[in-house]
């Protein structure tokens, strides 16, 4: 799997994982709300019951010494007024119990204390009196509510029998208590907007509860959960409301001593409220923590990936130019600012004789023939200080078995790796063989093909040079202009290749006369010669010129037509000059002018001689020659 798809993948586990868990977070928080709810739920519930279990007591309190009262003495005049005066006095005690009531064992109402109407005359017919007359052991009963004749609001009763000394049933005496008063009291609790507080029977009968609603009074819960599945005494349970139909995390709590419980509810979403505005908000903020995180994340991916394809494309690109450079029968190196060579490759041997290995670290110059170093060190410094990007250079080198070779290098600046100055590609092939071609056809383009001698362009080029020495070192100059004698009657008796060949022979005769290294002798076109004499005179060049006159005719080379001498001879003019600025027009043509002049004269007086041009006005010549 490549990188970038491993980083990708990293980088969606790092966000899935840090939204799982910001998740997961939430959960724990929202149990830890129900958990909270509910605890604090039936803590209200438990503090309930007992406000509850209280309000019934102090009322029982009452009902208790009746009870004792009138079990005692009986149902006597006395007896009546004791339990009225008790009665009064607890009634007055407490706001929210509306009455005490006396029924005799036939359920008509004896005496009592309330705070206003009438009270019911008959309760034989009730459910509470019955209860009572039918069963002894019964104590303190809670009955059903019911709605008081006078104000027709809901009341608790709670009621006891009254029994004589000897058993017998004497009735009953019943507290009346307001159910509205613990709807009110259970408004002080604030169990939310859509909470509910809620004081029932253990049968399901509702008493009472906040918000206050006359018309729940009474109604049957038994079918709810709290009535039909296994609770503890205090506990909490969620329930959806059949009075309001709100969903209601509930605490409850049980009174041991009276069938009572208590429902304290708040609604689930009111419970729930904050977590949800809290976790909305942190779960905005997670998204957007994890989107950065994505987004960092992906656009780090993608670099990845830009950046493995430039290496990849790089590396395709290095084994390309490796291919290249190793496959090419040029030596390639690479040279630093030194001049070391830092890569030298594989065609190493095949140039100079030498193992890569040999090469590097070393310095180029090392190799180079000492005669041409200067000239690389400059080709150097000239790259070095950015005055060239790269030049083509010819040189001499020796080859790693001593002999000498010509190579021909391409330099080409490149800039150095990581801020190092910059080095040098070089690319050298060896022109050893170009070059000794070249020699050759230089060579060929200054001699004679004939004769051997110089031609004509070498003798013009050799006058330019010795003109312009002359000229600088005030010294004389002279040439000779040699013609064969009656040439055409020698082609004309002996063949044109006989011709050749005498020519050929006086060549070599004239070349062999000239004695200074200096001295030059050339083919000046057709069968006439030209000799060039440096630092010569007047009186030199006739010395010289007589010289060769007498070598060609001593050569004895028969030339029947060529009377009197009956061998060949040659004719020479002499020209010499000390070539001089002030005399613009004595140029080397115009010397040769006065050689050829001198030549003519020199035929016109029979052949076989030597005769040399007038002293030019002017400076007198001086003598160097002896
Ligand atoms: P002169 O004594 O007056 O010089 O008589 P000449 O016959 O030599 O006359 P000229 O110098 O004018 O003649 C030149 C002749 O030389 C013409 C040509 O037949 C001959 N010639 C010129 N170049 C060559 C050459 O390369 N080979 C041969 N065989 N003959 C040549
Ligand atoms: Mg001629
Ligand atoms: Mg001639």
């Amino acid at each position: 799997m490549s990188l970038t798809r491993r980083t990708v993948i990293y980088v969606i586990g790092i966000c899935l994982s840090l939204l799982a868990l910001e998740i997961w977070h939430e959960f724990d928080t929202y149990s830890e709300e129900i958990e909270q709810a509910e605890t604090e739920t039936a803590n209200l519930a438990g503090s309930l019951i007992q406000h509850a279990e209280d309000t019934f007591n102090i009322a029982d309190g009452t009902l208790a010494i009746v009870v004792q009262q009138l079990g005692d003495e009986g149902i006597t005049a006395s007896a009546l007024r004791h339990s009225q005066a008790i009665m009064d006095a607890s009634l007055e005690n407490a706001r929210h119990f509306r009455g005490f009531f006396l029924y005799g064992p036939d359920g008509k109402f004896l005496t009592g204390s309330h705070h206003s109407g009438k009270p019911v005359p008959d309760v034989s017919a009730r459910p509470y009196f019955t209860m009572h007359r039918d069963d002894p052991n019964l104590g303190a009963v809670i009955g059903r509510p019911f709605r008081g004749q006078a104000t027709g609001d809901w009341l608790i009763p709670l009621s006891r029998r009254i029994t004589g000394p000897d058993g017998s049933f004497l009735g009953i005496v019943l507290a009346a208590i307001d159910a509205t008063y613990f709807a009110s009291f259970y408004q002080r609790f604030d169990v939310g907007r859509r909470g509910s507080i809620s004081l029932l029977l253990t049968d399901g009968t509702l008493l009472s509860r906040s918000p206050f609603n006359p018309d729940d009074v009474g109604i049957d819960l038994s079918s709810a959960a709290l009535f039909t599945d296994a609770m503890p005494m205090q506990g909490a349970y969620h329930l959806v409301s059949s009075i309001d139909d709100t969903a209601r995390i509930a605490g409850f709590a049980r009174s041991p001593e009276f069938p009572l419980v208590t429902v304290a509810g708040v609604a689930r979403d009111d419970a729930l409220a904050s977590w949800w505005r809290d976790a909305a908000i942190r779960l905005c903020v997670m998204i957007a923590f994890v989107m950065a995180v994505a987004l960092l994340g992906l656009r780090l991916a993608d670099q990845l990936r830009r950046r493995h394809k430039a290496e990849a494309q790089l590396s395709a690109r290095e084994t390309e130019f490796r291919l290249i450079t190793e496959s090419s029968s040029d030596l390639i190196s690479h040279i630093d600012n030194d001049g070391r060579r830092v890569y030298v490759s594989p065609a190493a041997p095949r140039v100079l004789g030498f193992e890569p290995e040999e090469l590097l670290g070393r310095s180029v110059f090392e190799i180079a023939h000492p005669d041409d170093v200067e000239s690389l060190k400059a080709a150097a410094d000239r790259m070095r200080r950015g005055e060239a990007g790269g030049e083509t250079l010819a040189y001499r080198a020796l080859h790693k078995d001593g002999h000498e070779i010509w190579l021909e290098t391409a330099l080409t600046v490149v800039p150095g790796k990581d801020g190092a100055p910059p080095g040098v590609i070089s690319v050298t092939r060896d022109i050893s063989e170009r070059k000794a071609l070249e020699l050759q056809l230089i060579a060929m383009a200054r001699v004679d093909g004939l004769t051997g001698l110089a031609n004509r362009r070498a003798f013009d080029a050799a006058l330019d040079v010795e003109w312009r020495r002359a000229q600088r070192e005030g010294a004389p100059l002279s040439v000779l202009l040699i013609d064969v004698d009656r040439f055409k009657n020698f082609n004309d008796h002996y063949g044109h290749l006989g011709g050749d060949e005498c020519l050929i022979k006086i060549a070599a005769a004239v070349e062999g006369g000239i004695e200074r290294p200096g001295d030059v002798a050339a083919r000046y076109g057709g069968e006439e010669l030209v000799v060039l004499l440096p630092q010569t005179d007047t009186r030199g060049a006739m010395v010289m010129a007589n010289k060769l006159c007498g070598l060609v005719e001593g050569l004895g080379l028969a030339h029947e037509h060529n009377p009197p001498w009956k061998v060949a001879t040659i004719s020479i003019g002499a020209a010499s000059v000390v070539p001089n600025e002030t005399f613009p027009d004595r140029t080397p043509q115009w010397l040769l002018g006065r050689a050829d002049a001198a030549l003519y004269a020199a035929k016109a007086a029979g052949r076989n001689r030597a005769m040399s041009a007038p002293e030019p006005p002017g400076r007198k010549l001086s003598l160097v020659r002896s």
